[in-house]
Order: C-alpha cells, then sequence, then structure tokens
C-alpha cells in the first residue's frame, strides 16, 4: 500500500506558566497507507489529539515534518493549509459540535464543497443526495436540522460531510467513543466499507483497545507524547512486548476478550507531562524497571517486520 502521509519526529510542545513546557507530542514518526487504518491508542492526555490537530492543521508543530504526497506541509499557512485541508479530512467525537444548529443537513454536508467553490448552488442538492445514499441516510434528511437526530446519525452526516471533499486521509478522533455499542458497531462498518471503497488512509484514534484492534492494519501505542509500540493489528494480544501495552491489555481485554489471559492493572497515574523524568516515560509505573530506565530515554527499535518497540528490556 502507498504511503500518503508520513511524519518525521513531529513534536509539539506548549507553554506553561513558570516558564515550563509541556511537551504533548514528542518526535513521532507515522506513516498512513491508502487504503489502511492506522489506529491509535493511549489513555486520555497521551498526546493523540494534539497528533492529529497538527495533521488537519488545527495546531502549529513545533519541530518535525509532516509528509502529504511526498510534500512536507507542516510549515503552511493561510492558502496553502486552507488548500491542503481539504485532502485531509477529520471526523469528530463530538460531529453536532461543528455543525450550525441552523443550517439543514443538506447545507451542511455540501458546505466544505461551496467554501472551495466546486459546486454551484444547483448542483448541491444533487451530490447532498449522492452523500446521503453514501452513508446510507434517507434522501429526507436533506432538509431536516441537527437538533432531533440521534447521535448515530449526526455521526453519519459528520462522515458525510468529511468526505464531501474525497479527501485521501480521514483522522477520526474517538468518532464512536460516545456512541452505543450497537451503533458504534454500525459507524465503524460504514467506515470499513467507504475506507475500502474509496482507498482512503484512515487514522483511528480511540483509548478502546477491543474496538481500534478490530480495525486496524497497524497499530502505534501513545504514552505521554510518544510513541512507545507499534504492531500489525491482528497481533496485538500475541505480540505485544512493551510493559505499558501489556498492561494496558491487560486492563482492558481481561474484560472483553478471551484471547489475553493476563490480568494486570496499570497502577499509579501518569506523571504530569510537565515534569517528564528525563528516563524512559513509564518508568514511575513499570513492574519492569530496572536503573537505566530511570537515566536513559529508550528509542523505537525494530524488533520484528511492522514491530517496533522502545524499551531497555529488548
Ligand atoms: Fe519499563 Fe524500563 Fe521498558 Fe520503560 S524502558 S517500559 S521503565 S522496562
Ligand atoms: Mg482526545
Amino acid at each position: 500500500h502507498e504511503i500518503v502521509l508520513e511524519t518525521r519526529e513531529l513534536t509539539k510542545c506548549f507553554h506553561a506558566p513558570g516558564g515550563r513546557t509541556l511537551k504533548a507530542c514528542d518526535s513521532v514518526s507515522l506513516t498512513a497507507r491508502c487504503g489502511e487504518t492506522l489506529g491509535i491508542v493511549g489513555e486520555s492526555g497521551c498526546g493523540k489529539s494534539t497528533f492529529v490537530k497538527m495533521l488537519v492543521q488545527l495546531e502549529k508543530p513545533t519541530s518535525g515534518a509532516i509528509y502529504f504526497r511526498g510534500k512536507d506541509i507542516a510549515g503552511f499557512s493561510g492558502e496553502a493549509a486552507r488548500q491542503n485541508r481539504r485532502h485531509i479530512q477529520m471526523v469528530f467525537q463530538d460531529p453536532a459540535a461543528s455543525f450550525s444548529p441552523k443550517m439543514r443537513v443538506g447545507d451542511i454536508i455540501t458546505e466544505p464543497l461551496m467554501n472551495f467553490g466546486m459546486i454551484t448552488r444547483k448542483q448541491r442538492m444533487e451530490k447532498a443526495a449522492a452523500l446521503l445514499e453514501m452513508v446510507e441516510l434517507d434522501a429526507d434528511f436533506m432538509s431536516r436540522y441537527p437538533h432531533n437526530m440521534s447521535g448515530g446519525q449526526l455521526q453519519r452526516v459528520g462522515i458525510a460531510r468529511a468526505l464531501a471533499l474525497n479527501p485521501e486521509v480521514l483522522v477520526c478522533d474517538e468518532a464512536t467513543s460516545a456512541l452505543d455499542v450497537s451503533i458504534q458497531k454500525k459507524i465503524v462498518a460504514l467506515l470499513t466499507r467507504l475506507q475500502r471503497e474509496k482507498n482512503i488512509a484512515m487514522l483511528f484514534i480511540c483509548h478502546d483497545m477491543a474496538l481500534v484492534q478490530s480495525l486496524s492494519h497497524r497499530l502505534a501505542v501513545m504514552y505521554l507524547g510518544n510513541i512507545v509500540e507499534t504492531v500489525p493489528g491482528g497481533q496485538l494480544c500475541e505480540a505485544a512486548m512493551h510493559p505499558y501495552t501489556q498492561a494496558l491489555l491487560g486492563s482492558v481485554f481481561s474484560l472483553h476478550m478471551d484471547c489475553c489471559q493476563k490480568i494486570e492493572t496499570i497502577d499509579g497515574d501518569p506523571p504530569s507531562p510537565l515534569d517528564l523524568p528525563p528516563g524512559c516515560p513509564f518508568a514511575g509505573r513499570c513492574q519492569k524497571c530496572m536503573p537505566v530506565c530511570k537515566t536513559n530515554k529508550p528509542v523505537l527499535k525494530d524488533v520484528a517486520p511492522g514491530h517496533q518497540v522502545a524499551c531497555h528490556l529488548y
């Protein structure tokens, strides 16, 4: 599968009171390929959202590169950023927050096309009908308003709007996390079908390991702004090597799945990203912590095809 988007050592620091800096995203290098889903997992606050906001140019990187089709877009601003944004679209956890409550669904989903001058008013309703059909909503949704619609219906509208411009990359940030499990399954099935039909590269950001593992071709595990492990999607349970990944699996999969027998819980809270210790970011919570872990930060190393781990045990 062809690489469409690639980050290299992408870093985002925020200034905090007292002259301190918060490193929300620390040298993240990941690739997204056409027709594949890259899942990114980690606890809330681990930097997943900051990472994807840089991809869709809602945040400016502090350093590092974002290559879209080989061109570094990290420094884009103004019109260049706006033009590029149509290739990389986003589906949010709460789609309605970005809809105008006074607009009808037909206008909401075709607004991106209007913004890019790609459609006349006359063509608009025709396109809206096609987009509704694509996300399996009846044509009569065209004239409805966002209120009185269910969470699942709103998310279908959000997906239709995100796909209106035929993006090459679709970023889903906790896009199904607020939905009931049965609705969640239907939205995931819809996203998977559309990805296959349109050969889209999908980034699926999610804190639910069981869900993200079920639909990802490759997975990246993030902890305090760092990618600590990447693994081929179907192999997570058997192949996980990083103590943090194993702990996540133990705490989540033991509830839902039989494939992982190990039951471990993650002790303690993550340290404040403001006061990160010099060594391994997981050292304070790791049951296998060694003296070297407190002083030297481990880097990602290849351990098998498609499998990388950042841990001094390996
Ligand atoms: Fe644990 Fe050390 Fe590995 Fe970090 S580097 S995960 S502290 S064993
Ligand atoms: Mg988030």
